[in-house]
Order: C-alpha cells, then sequence, then structure tokens
C-alpha cells in the first residue's frame, strides 16, 4: 500500500509543501521521519491527543468528531482518503434497511439525522437523490419500505423488466471523493492533520498518544489480530453520464446485482460482493455481467463511455467492533468492521466513540 502511495504521491506531482497546505505529510514507515526530509533532517513525530487509524470513512468522520470537540488528533493512513475502500463506495447513506447492529444501537438513525443536515449543503458531495429500490423475490415490497423517506410504489410502466418488486424511494447519496475530501477539510479546519504511512503495529501508535482509534477497515483482520474480520471485495464500473439523475438498486441479491448510482458527469455500475478477496484487480468477466445487467434495464447505458473499473474491499464482520482494550500505555478503541454499511453507520459510531472517550453520554 505505501508503494502505491508513493506512486500516486509521484503521479499527481504534488510536492510535499502543497500536502502540508492542506494538513498532509508523508511519513516514511521505516524510519518514522517526515520523508520529504533526507534522513539526516529528521524530525521527530509530534505526540496528540489521539492518534486515528485509517482515512477511510471511518477514521475521517471519527476524526472530524474528536477535532471538533477540541482534541489534537493526528490520523495515520497507508492511503490517501481517494485510494480507500471509502472512496469507491456508491454510497446510499442510509437508512441501514438490513443491518441487525444498527437497531440495536440506533448508529444508523444518528447518521441519518447528519446526512440530512450535509445534503443542504451542495459542498459537501452529499445530496438528496430519488431512486427505485427492486426485486426479483417476492411480490410484495418488504415490511420495512414504508419506513424509507420518499416510499411510494413503482407503477408497473417504471418496473424494469426481470423484476417484481419495486418502489421508489428519497434518500441521502454521497459521492464520495468529494465527500471524503470534505471530511479531510473539517479534520483540517479544527487542526487535525493526516500523516501518509503504514502502521505495523497499533503500538507504534500507542506511542505517540494517549488514545489510539483503530479504523482500519478489513485490514484489521492483521493490524488488530481479528479473523472475525474478513474483506467482501466490490468492483464498480464507471460509465460518463448519459443524463441519468435517479438511481435503481437490487436489494435481496447476496453476491450479485442490478445496481447503478448517477454523480454528476460519471455513473457507478454494480454490483458483486466476493467473500475473502483480497486482490484489488478488476475481474473483465465481472465487468461485463454488470454492464449487461444494468443496460439491461437502462438502455442509455448502452454506449456511454467506459471511465474506469474500481474495486474496494467491504470489511466485513459478524457485527462492527466498536469497543476498547488497554495497549502498553494507551486506550484503543476499536472502530471498524461496517461491512457494506460503513457510510451509513459512519456518524453514529464516531460519536459513540467520542463518548467512549470523553465518558460523557451520546448528545
Ligand atoms: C463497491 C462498494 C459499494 C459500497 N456501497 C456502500 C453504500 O452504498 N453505502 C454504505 O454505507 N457503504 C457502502 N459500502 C461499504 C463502505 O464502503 C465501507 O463500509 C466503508 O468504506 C468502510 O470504511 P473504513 O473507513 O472502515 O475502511 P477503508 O475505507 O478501507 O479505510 C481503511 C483505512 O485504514 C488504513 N489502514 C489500514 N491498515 C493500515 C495500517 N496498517 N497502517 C496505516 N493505515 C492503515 C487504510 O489505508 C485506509 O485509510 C460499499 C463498499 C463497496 C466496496
Amino acid at each position: 500500500m505505501d508503494e502505491g502511495c508513493r506512486r500516486f504521491l509521484w503521479t499527481q506531482r504534488i510536492p510535499g509543501q502543497q500536502l502540508r497546505a492542506v494538513g498532509i505529510s508523508h511519513v516514511d514507515p521505516l524510519w518514522g521521519r517526515d520523508g520529504d526530509h533526507g534522513k539526516e533532517n529528521a524530525v521527530p513525530l509530534a505526540r496528540s491527543d489521539v492518534v486515528v487509524v485509517g482515512a477511510g470513512v471511518i477514521g475521517l468522520t471519527t476524526a472530524v468528531c474528536l477535532a471538533e470537540a477540541g482534541m489534537g488528533v493526528v490520523i495515520r493512513s497507508a492511503e490517501l482518503p481517494r485510494e480507500t475502500t471509502s472512496a469507491v463506495a456508491g454510497a446510499l447513506c442510509g437508512p441501514t434497511i438490513t443491518g441487525p447492529e444498527d437497531s440495536r444501537t440506533g448508529w444508523g438513525l444518528v447518521s441519518d439525522a447528519e446526512f440530512a443536515v450535509l445534503a443542504g449543503q451542495p459542498e459537501t458531495g452529499v445530496r438528496l437523490m430519488r431512486g427505485r429500490l427492486v426485486s426479483r423475490v417476492g411480490h410484495a415490497a418488504p415490511a420495512w419500505a414504508p419506513r424509507v423517506p420518499g416510499y411510494l410504489p413503482c407503477p408497473a410502466e417504471q418496473m424494469p423488466s426481470g423484476f417484481s418488486v419495486g418502489f421508489w424511494v428519497r434518500i441521502p447519496a454521497a459521492d464520495m471523493p468529494r465527500y471524503l475530501d470534505y471530511l479531510l477539510g473539517r479534520v483540517v479546519a479544527a487542526g487535525g492533520r493526516l500523516e501518509l504511512g503504514t502502521l505495523n503495529d497499533l503500538a507504534e501508535a500507542a506511542a505517540r498518544a494517549p488514545v489510539v482509534v483503530n479504523c482500519s477497515g478489513a485490514y484489521a483482520r492483521d493490524l488488530a489480530a481479528d479473523t472475525n474480520v474478513h474483506p467482501v471485495l466490490g468492483q464498480h464500473v464507471i460509465l460518463e453520464n448519459p443524463g441519468l439523475d435517479s438511481f435503481l438498486h437490487e436489494y435481496d441479491a447476496p453476491s450479485a446485482w442490478t445496481a447503478f448510482l448517477p454523480h454528476g458527469e460519471r455513473v457507478l455500475l454494480g454490483g458483486v460482493a466476493v467473500e475473502n478477496g483480497w486482490e484489488r484487480r478488476s475481474d473483465p468477466e465481472v465487468t461485463r455481467h454488470i454492464l449487461t445487467r444494468c443496460i439491461e434495464v437502462e438502455p442509455r447505458l448502452a454506449g456511454a463511455r467506459i471511465l474506469g473499473v474500481e474495486i474496494g474491499l467491504r470489511p466485513a464482520r459478524t457485527t462492527v467492533r466498536l469497543e476498547e482494550e488497554l495497549l502498553t500505555g494507551a486506550r484503543c478503541i476499536h472502530n471498524y468492521g461496517h461491512g457494506g454499511s460503513g457510510v451509513s453507520l459512519s456518524w453514529g459510531c464516531a460519536r459513540t466513540v467520542l463518548a467512549m472517550i470523553t465518558g460523557e453520554s451520546e448528545a
């Protein structure tokens, strides 16, 4: 990952000074020193109140909550936000329809309220979008359907062919690259910063701060030695938008489904879920299947220019791990394992982390 990060910095020609101007510095993982200086000019790594490991949606949202509460926050990440799995997500921001953990904790409800506010601010990359949730299973909408904002059964002429159930909803969706930039901007505005570099061990972070928050997604399997978390690979085909302004998502199809989601000039087409796929390499056969399925339900996608294929690793786990353990010399709060709902649960989980650190009850 570090090599990829270096390649990215090189190909984007972002000089160190410019990175620092937006609150990013590059740390040589071997020497633990600022990569812009020679080893002879090494600067000691500054201590902070909290080290957040990970710059995906979970790490950045957590960092926003902690930095805006007045804590000194350093985010340590092997990748830039736009290189993470989070940047690949669609992303529908909720409500979380299926996660069992959600009804128990209300993380989704907290996040829904936050996304409703963000959707009113265009610079966030979040907006309310109409779309159809559809299924090939059964003939009646599921019991949860009427609770989704904007619920309206699909008239027969708006049902895509091959589907037996469908209804319209109106929910927030995030253009993730823009949304992650927005989150990092909030962290930096509150005095936090992002440091690029891989951690070999959570103890390295514990040496830097009294509190470590572990938001390493699927990579927590190694970093936290947790075999319960594993990657579920997802693939999106990105097309030039032929003029779509609503999304379509097939629910009740666990391993391969039909989905498209427009974001400005781009449309993201999905989707698949490949258990334990660690290789972030696209599969041309999967690309072909995704294109065929989507064009079948939306003929305007035929002939649209392919802009790219993106891969992400959903951090699947039996339940989200949001709990504390003691490392030598530091508290460590784990916040990972959000599977296919990380965006939708992000604000609720981040607020729980804040409450755990301060000992105050959640607002
Ligand atoms: C195709 C696809 C579509 C999706 N659609 C949706 C959707 O519509 N709605 C939704 O809510 N969710 C969706 N998801 C799920 C969502 O993307 C994830 O749940 C979420 O991105 C997980 O975020 P994260 O921050 O935990 O992990 P990541 O984004 O993977 O971030 C992990 C971070 O940890 C860092 N890291 C890991 N190990 C180390 C280390 N040793 N040292 C330093 N840094 C390290 C990484 O560099 C990275 O910055 C989708 C996922 C995919 C793949």
